[in-house]
């Protein structure tokens, strides 16, 4: 097909609008729907020039008749097109595909140092729109970079001038209701509510709640959480905000409390902190194996011998954390324990992590660690039977039950900060109840 006709070039970029209309149907569909039938061509030059004018309506329309014949296109039009990047896409297949005829762009955005990201990052599902004029020459670009910044390509008499620009976030706060029928992660997939919102969930309530062992059928929660958009369409998700899970019978309630940067922020609706000065079991998505047992029949030693910890099962390399803040006492080979450390923590508790495959790198004795700071990795060194995390809690020298020991809890809220919570959990708790109301409504 010659590519200097104009009527071909139409007909190619026509094309290429229904190609990206069936991948990104939604965010063009409006423009589509109050189109006169010939103006479809014309409609290129009206659509919105960057990802801060679009907008991501719910119907999905596969149909579109196109007109047989365009012929009074003037030859200054420009067109913008919007395509996703595809698995081995290359700059040169992409533009191809969007019927762009220009070597000297493809050259200068592989080449020029502000504008090579764009090749270095060609993502399959990113979004590229161009501007293009009859002959295929490009005009303007913009690519999704990441979540947050947009690179921006104009051409201008002195050349393409390239800038990087911060997508305009607006944070509209997302409410969703789900109900477990095998696992967290099943329900949450169901819900359309991303993975790193379950494991927020999961994290919030791990003092509470085991959510591999102690999930029921039927157990549901409703959820509040950040999420970033930009003109309608999710960049990315943030804090879980609210949460209610009702786990077999038991509701649980969360609320978000404290600015972005606080590590521990998750209170009860009265105000009482979810945080525990130890986590009740150090590994995330875990399955208890052997329980806390003083007279337990030993497997590989044939002899009854009392199991002074928990076995948390897990596959190797599993991450561990360090159950509370603490000092590293000990860490290193010591026999039936495999890989162990032992960390020392305030009023005479310690804990102990056996069986490990690993440490974490740079790990010492005398070392600090945080709650929640990575100290190794799940493996089967040692006497084990397979990979799991063999986990004791010592109080006062005295071997107690991890997964029973009463956890002391952490500072409550501040009292200057009381009111303000108490207006925010009301808030929060008043829009669970209105999840909770349509739920019951549903189910009737
Ligand atoms: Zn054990």
């Amino acid at each position: 097909m010659p590519q200097n006709n104009p009527l071909s070039k139409h007909s190619i970029l026509a094309q290429n609008l229904l190609v990206s209309l069936r991948k990104k149907q939604l965010r063009w569909l409006f423009i589509v729907l109050f189109l006169p039938i010939f103006g479809v061509v014309a409609a290129f030059s009206q659509a919105p020039s960057n990802f801060a004018n679009h907008f991501k309506p719910k119907t999905i329309v596969q149909e579109i008749t196109l007109p047989p014949a365009i012929s009074h296109i003037s030859a200054s039009d420009e067109f913008w097109q919007v395509d996703q990047i595809r698995r081995d896409d290359t700059l040169g297949s992409l533009f191809k595909r969007m019927g762009i005829n220009d070597d000297g762009a493809i050259k200068f955005l592989m080449l020029a140092p502000d504008a090579r990201a764009i090749n270095r990052r060609l993502i399959p599902g990113r979004t590229l729109e161009t501007k293009t004029n009859l002959a295929g020459k490009l005009l303007h670009l913009e690519y999704e970079l990441d979540s947050e910044n947009v690179l921006v390509a104009s051409l201008t008499p002195e050349g393409y001038q390239v800038a990087t620009e911060k997508m305009a976030l607006q944070n509209t706060p997302v409410l969703k209701s789900a109900t477990i029928r095998d696992s967290l992660f099943g329900a949450t997939d169901n819900a359309g509510i991303p993975d790193q919102i379950a494991l927020q969930i999961a994290e919030i309530f791990s003092s509470e709640i085991n959510f591999h062992d102690d999930l029921r059928s039927g157990d549901r929660f409703n959820v509040i959480y950040e999420a970033f958009y930009n003109a309608g369409e999710l960049m990315k998700t943030g804090n879980v905000l609210a949460v209610e899970f009702v786990n077999n019978g038991k509701t649980y309630q969360a609320i978000h409390f404290g600015d972005a940067k606080s590590k521990f922020a998750y209170y009860t609706p009265e105000g009482k902190s979810l945080h525990k000065s130890f986590l009740r079991t150090p590994v995330e998505f875990t399955r208890v194996s052997s329980n806390f047992n003083p007279g337990r029949f030993h497997p590989i030693l044939h002899r009854f011998k009392a199991h002074k910890g928990v076995d948390l099962a897990a596959p190797t390399g599993t991450r561990i954390k360090a159950a509370g803040d603490a000092t590293v006492e000990f860490v290193g080979r010591k026999g039936g324990y495999g890989n162990v450390i032992v960390l020392k923590h305030k009023n005479n508790v310690s804990t102990v992590y056996g069986h490990l495959s690993g440490f974490a790198k740079g790990l010492r004795k005398n070392m600090k660690v945080a709650q929640g700071d990575i100290i190794g990795y799940v493996g089967m060194t040692g006497l084990a039977t397979g990979p799991h995390l063999h986990y004791e809690f010592l109080l006062n020298k005295v071997h107690r039950n991890p997964l029973t020991v009463a956890l002391p809890t952490s500072v409550p809220i501040d009292a200057r900060y009381k009111e303000e919570f108490a207006a925010k959990s009301s808030n929060y708790m008043a829009q669970i109840q209105m999840l909770n109301r349509s739920y019951m409504a549903a189910r009737d």
